[in-house]
């Protein structure tokens, strides 16, 4: 039985762009970044939920507006039917320790004046995880379960290579034993090699706690691996969401088949060419009306331009935004 541990409703962010001298004098009105357009998705108790698009899409945005860095101007984001931005549940810290956020650069996230068991101690006595003399102990276990030697807790981030400080974030995230973990671009920055080892590391432990994931990621080849449903986002909008395995063999949103054809195939044997798109990806400062995708889109009509398409359920395929999903696989 699936329980919902997070709902996201018609989730929307804008940020004010800064005034530049020239626009002041000639008196034009500031711009507005829209980030976040109308993000509706739930995650599932123990699943992973991958979210891809290209950059500047607006996945980091959602991924930071789950854990409160940015609070939206629209939407909801519920949490075991918890509304997470409510006054009375704002300054809740119980929610800081459920939900736990990890970054693309850990160097940047790692205090470098502290040694890795100094950084699990931390958050294990900040949010007083153990009685204190029982801390030591927990901390050991943690650099057991991310398999890191015992003596790595007397080291400085400087010292451990990039999978090494990725494990450390991540043996920390787990100190506080969250039910979710938002997984940023985790292991963007990282080897291929490297990469595979943090990964399965990840899934490792997610089953063994029962942890609830969101994968953030570009690397598509990753999120399949990982992930049980996908979402695709474009411009701020998801435009398809459904199970990974359906989702990567026969997207069916044009952007999903221009992403995924684009991705370096695992298959030796795959021929298949890239689907070329028209255009650059727009600017969030200029997102176009209707259908986002149609200035890029070889099946847009003519409502693509007027009306926005919203997510809704096809038969065989998963949930879909685009007025002519049908008809596209029909020629497909
Ligand atoms: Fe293309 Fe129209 Fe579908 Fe948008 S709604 S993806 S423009 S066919």
């Amino acid at each position: 039985m699936t329980s919902t541990v997070m709902e996201i409703k018609d989730l929307a962010l804008e940020f004010k762009v800064s005034r530049s001298i020239v626009d002041v004098i000639r008196r034009r009105p500031g711009k507005v970044v829209r980030a976040l357009n109308g993000v509706s998705l739930h995650m599932e108790k123990g699943e992973t939920l991958g979210v891809v698009g290209e950059s500047g899409c607006g996945k980091s945005t959602l991924a930071r507006c789950i854990v409160r860095l940015y609070e939206p101007n629209r939407g909801k984001i519920k949490f075991r039917n918890q509304d997470i931005f409510a006054a009375d549940f704002r300054n809740d810290r119980s929610y800081n320790k459920r939900v736990q956020m990890m970054f693309q650069d850990p160097y940047s996230s790692l205090n470098p004046r502290m040694t890795a068991g100094q950084i699990i101690t931390e958050a294990l006595s900040v949010h007083e995880m153990r009685p204190p003399a029982e801390i030591p102990a927990r901390m050991a276990e943690l650099l057991d379960l991310v398999r890191l030697s015992q003596d790595a807790a007397e080291k400085l981030p400087h010292e451990f290579s990039g999978g090494q400080r990725q494990r450390i974030a991540i043996a920390r995230a787990l100190a506080v034993e969250p039910e979710v973990l938002i997984a940023d671009e985790l292991v963007s920055a990282l080897d291929v090699s490297v990469q595979a080892q943090v990964v399965n590391l990840l899934l490792e432990l997610q089953e063994r706690l029962n942890l609830t994931i969101m994968f953030v990621a570009h690397d598509l080849r990753l999120v399949r691996h990982v992930s049980n449903r996908v979402a695709v986002i474009y411009l701020g909008r998801i435009v398809e969401i459904g199970d990974s395995e359906s989702l990567f063999s026969n997207p069916a949103h044009p952007y999903s088949q221009a992403l995924l054809s684009a991705a370096p195939s695992v298959d030796p044997d795959d021929t298949s060419g890239a689907i070329r798109l028209e255009g650059e990806l727009p600017s969030p400062l200029n997102v176009p009306p209707g259908c986002a995708f149609h200035v890029r889109c070889p099946y847009k009509t003519e409502n693509c331009t007027r009306d926005i398409p919203v997510l809704r359920l096809i038969e065989n395929m998963g949930e879909v935004a685009c007025h002519n999903a049908e008809e596209i696989a029909k020629n497909a």
